[in-house]
């Protein structure tokens, strides 16, 4: 019988998952099918769940999720948001991918080996922004601060916050700049100016627009840049090994990117 697979969200359209996780069940040989499920309310995705062998979940409905599921990993509770379900025995088990998507990326583009010692700021303090703080504490020695557009949601999430209209000032003194909010997909833009950084700092959009201001802005300073692509493909490979017990081919879906346009 086919393998189910799936997306949970809502304007899902967009997704480059099907693209990611076809490309991945083409080169595995599997006999397997992932497809959308793009829906306005949760409950009319409930009669599918009973179809599907794993899915993924996207906004809005990371949270809502939880309440059908019957156990949840622990990222899930420490970050408070579930982007995969397993299906287990009938038994839905939610997960957190995208920290380890992040962290994966930190580890591919060689971020942990030129800094065993960082200090970092994280821009953005929605869901994204949780899972990277969840995937930071791994690093032990790196020093983190938080900075969003609304002051007391960075508060919630970390003791050690910047005011948003500071941070263009102080971009100097970090060596990892990571930027996690929405701005910058649907128009060229840039949350903060970019006027001065540290030497041999890294900047991490989230984002995987082609052309992001805030990474164009800092490379152009000197910047080693790095955007949310090689995350997007983690967390999907991530998903795909919990799903099945076996390794993703990465290269294979970072393939089907390349050969599309990578609109978010
Ligand atoms: P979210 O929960 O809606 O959070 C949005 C964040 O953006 C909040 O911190 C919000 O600040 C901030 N923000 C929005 N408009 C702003 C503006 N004009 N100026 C300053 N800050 C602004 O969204 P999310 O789930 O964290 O996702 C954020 C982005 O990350 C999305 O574009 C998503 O596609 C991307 N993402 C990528 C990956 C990947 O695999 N590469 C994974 C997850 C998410 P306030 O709190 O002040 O509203």
């Amino acid at each position: 019988m086919t393998t189910q697979f799936g997306l949970l969200g809502r304007n899902i359209s967009y997704s480059l998952s099907p693209k990611i996780h076809g490309a991945n069940i083409n080169s595995n040989g599997m006999d397997a099918s992932y497809r959308l499920f793009d829906v306005k309310r949760i409950e009319e995705f409930l009669p599918h769940m009973e179809t599907l062998d794993g899915f993924n979940v996207t906004i809005p409905y990371k949270e809502a999720i939880l309440t059908y599921c019957d156990e949840i990993d622990r990222s899930v509770k420490a970050i408070g948001a579930c982007n995969t379900v397993k299906r287990e025995n009938g038994k839905n088990i939610a997960y957190n991918t995208d920290w380890v998507g992040f962290y994966q990326l930190l580890e591919q583009n060689g971020v942990l080996k030129q800094f065993e010692k960082a200090k970092v700021l994280v821009i953005g303090a929605g869901g994204a922004a949780k899972a990277i703080l969840y995937a930071l504490t791994k690093c032990e020695n790196y020093e983190v601060t938080l900075a969003n557009r609304t002051l007391d949601k960075a508060k919630e999430l970390s003791p050690n916050v910047i005011e948003f209209s500071m941070v263009s000032e102080t971009l100097e003194i970090f060596d990892i700049v990571i930027q996690t909010t929405n701005v910058g997909v649907k128009t060229y833009a840039s949350p903060i100016e970019i006027k001065k950084i540290k030497e041999n700092s890294v900047f991490i959009d989230l984002n995987y627009q082609q052309h992001l201001k805030f990474l164009d802005d800092s490379k152009k300073l000197g910047a080693k840049t790095i955007n949310g692509i090689d995350m997007l493909i983690g967390q999907a490979a991530e998903s795909f090994r919990l799903w099945t017990g076996q390794v993703a081919d990465i290269q294979a879906m970072k393939d089907a990117l390349e050969k599309g346009e990578n609109k978010c």
